[in-house]
């Protein structure tokens, strides 16, 4: 926990709008585990969270800064964080000198599973200004718990046994068990308590001291978050498609200044379409550096007024 970018956090209002999936809202992974829940919806209000930082000033202005930083209430972050203190409590128990004499498979594994990790942290906190930063670094996690699998497979198969069968007994009563929501807010110690308490639930799968059953029910839970994760991923390229970005969100904050600035100085309406006008200078001609109004439909509608003074 120690080296986790608190000082990246952010509020977790407006959650779902980042194209985080609040936790109450994703299914169980098998449809038995538990009763079916509300499809997710992006843009569905967010729940009331203890705000950690000051609300922003209300203002009608578009949003420049998305949403960011809501990755504790997330499902994949809490399923990654049990691999993450599972994979190093397996690695403690289960390699030592005579079987890794360098450290090097256990630092392959905590490394991933740490990298893991770090990179929704990381990705969360820039999703405000890039998606494009944030996909591609959830997209980095998911290629790290892919290949810490590949460790706990080999694990397997070294110790002379293959990975469950989908029916196997054990696998079955693991996947019905499934995370509760973190409802808390930014306090450090909520959400410690909340994953001690998750741990302790899912302790007898994923912290057994028979290393074949930790092995193979810490390869259950990473095909449940790189799922997660994927899901989480294709609802942020929607929502990317949909609202756009940094960029968009910029361009559009700098439209509606440049409207309430025409309100303000009296804009006229087009005397051609009736719309609304804006101040625009002149580039070329024999008015070249002179204001006017501009029909705020250009080019499709090519009316103008002169520009009478401060006053319009
Ligand atoms: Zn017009």
């Amino acid at each position: 926990m120690s080296d986790m970018r608190m000082s990246d956090m952010s509020d977790m209002r407006g959650m779902g709008a980042n194209g985080f999936t609040p936790l109450a809202t994703l299914a169980p992974l098998t449809p038995s585990a538990r009763a079916p829940r509300a499809p997710h919806d992006p843009h569905a209000p967010s729940r009331p969270a203890a705000p950690s930082r000051p609300a922003a000033p209300s203002t009608n202005a578009p949003r420049i800064i998305g949403a960011y930083g809501g990755y504790r209430k997330t499902l994949p972050f809490g399923y990654v964080c049990l691999v993450y203190h599972a994979t190093t409590l397996f690695c403690r128990r289960n390699y030592d000198y005579r079987n890794d004499a360098l450290g090097k498979t256990v630092g392959q594994m905590v490394g991933a599973a740490r990298s893991a990790r770090q990179n929704i942290v990381e990705g969360s906190s820039r999703a405000g200004t890039s998606k494009e930063t944030e996909l591609r670094l959830y997209d980095v996690a998911k290629g790290s718990l892919e290949e810490l699998a590949g460790d706990y497979e080999a694990f397997l198969i070294d110790s002379g046994v293959s990975p469950w069968p989908d029916d196997d007994p054990c696998r079955l009563s693991l996947v019905s068990l499934v995370l509760d929501s973190y409802e808390g807010g930014y306090s450090r110690h909520d959400f410690g308590e909340y994953i001690l308490a998750m741990r302790r639930r899912f302790a007898p799968f994923l912290e057994s001291e028979d290393p074949i059953v930790a092995a193979n029910a810490i390869l259950v839970v990473i095909d449940r978050a790189c799922g997660l994760l994927h899901r989480q991923m294709q609802s942020i390229g929607e929502s990317f498609k949909e609202e756009g970005g940094f960029t968009e969100r910029l361009s559009r904050a700098r439209l509606a200044a440049r409207d309430a600035k025409d309100a303000a100085q009296g804009a006229p309406t087009c005397p051609d379409c009736g719309g609304p006008m804006h101040k625009m200078i002149a580039r070329k001609g024999r008015n070249a550096g002179k204001p006017f109004w501009s029909c705020c439909d250009y080019p499709h509608c090519q009316g103008t007024r002169p520009w009478r003074g401060d006053r319009g």
